[in-house]
């Protein structure tokens, strides 16, 4: 596309950090890089679409900060350490006002990372992002779907709810004027990746996945990929008090908490042997963790309330369409 050289000297060209690990970055026909020895590469790759994903008119800033913090939880999903991106980028038109302030945050989150800018793709079509991270994992671990077993404690990340919160005000604005609107809207698009969380992880959780669809949705990947059932208790379920005075009721909340997608929080399983050890190497990455509830023979999957049935029909998470 004209101009792609251009946007490639002025926006992408030595904002990096440069890793000893990258051989050969932007410029040439491939990026050439060498991983240490002893380490397995965690790879993938996520494409967010304007009007499915974001808005046109999002803030290009959290609309960078949302690209990339769910590509990096993914990584921290796997408990890898992040190393390297390539970021494909179809753009309508080459706009200043959008490409500036997007590139910046971009650099911020993954230098932050050290996540290196290794290449990519710029075409001109409806607006859209493709990114692929890489990051390193060592030989014999990984933080798979797999590993749960009947018995283990079933923990969360930070605080859910914000998200689907912010989703409801992003399309329907007569919402601003509810309590923390406008805070819970940029929470929907700034995640902080458990990256840390993740590699503290590695040598103790028996499974783990990223909440990209909803906690109950995602935990019926561990549910599914184990062989097993869970039992939760909705009590537990952490939420901030922005969300509880958004929904001005505890079972809404609650309910948000439940099915809230692109959280971009952490839920693991870990072995009851295991447990204390877990809570301390957590205690020292300052990210709130949350047990709520524990892992049963397959089959069985309950929500209760301290031990009281609940009956929610909870529906899965879609997606916005604009
Ligand atoms: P090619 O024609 O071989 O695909 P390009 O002209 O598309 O090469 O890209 C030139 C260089 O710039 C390549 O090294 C590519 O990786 C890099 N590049 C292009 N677009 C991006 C982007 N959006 N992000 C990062 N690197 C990019
Ligand atoms: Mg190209």
């Amino acid at each position: 596309m004209p101009g792609e050289f251009d946007f490639i000297q002025r926006y992408l060209s030595d904002r990096q950090v440069n890793r000893k690990d990258v051989h050969l970055s932007l410029g040439d026909d491939c990026a050439i890089v060498k991983a240490p020895e002893n380490v397995r590469i965690a790879l993938s790759t996520d494409t967010l679409v304007a009007g499915t994903h974001f808005l046109a008119s999002a803030n290009p800033a959290w609309v960078a900060h949302k690209a990339l913090a769910s590509n990096l939880s993914d990584l921290a999903a796997m408990g890898a350490t992040p190393a390297w991106v390539s970021l494909a980028l179809t753009l309508p038109e080459m706009d200043e006002a959008w490409l500036a302030p997007f590139c910046d945050t971009f650099f911020e989150l993954a230098n932050y990372y050290h996540l290196q800018l290794i290449g990519g793709d710029t075409t001109r079509g409806p607006l859209s992002m493709t990114l692929t991270v890489q990051g390193f994992i060592p030989e014999s671990t990984a933080l798979m779907r797999s590993g749960a077993k009947v018995g283990d404690w079933i923990f969360v990340t930070g605080e859910l709810g914000d998200s689907k919160a912010g989703l409801d005000v992003i399309l329907d604005s007569a919402l601003r004027t509810k309590p923390f609107a406008l805070e819970l809207e940029k929470r929907h698009y700034i995640s902080t990746p458990r990256i840390v969380v993740g590699q503290a992880l590695l040598p103790h959780a028996s499974a783990a996945v990223d909440i990209s669809d909803g906690l109950i949705a995602d935990l019926r990947h561990i549910l599914n990929c184990s062989g097993v059932g869970a039992s939760i208790d909705v009590s537990q379920l952490p939420y901030s008090s922005e969300l509880l005075a958004y929904c001005g009721d505890e079972t809404l909340a609650t309910q948000y908490a439940l099915t809230s997608g692109e959280e971009y929080e952490l839920c693991f399983t870990v072995p009851a042997e295991q447990r204390s050890t877990v809570e301390n190497a957590l205690a020292h990455t300052g990210t709130k963790v949350t047990c709520i509830g524990q892992i049963r023979p397959q089959g069985v999957f309950e929500l209760h309330n301290k031990g009281q049935a609940v009956d929610w029909q909870i529906n899965g998470y879609d997606h916005f369409k604009a």
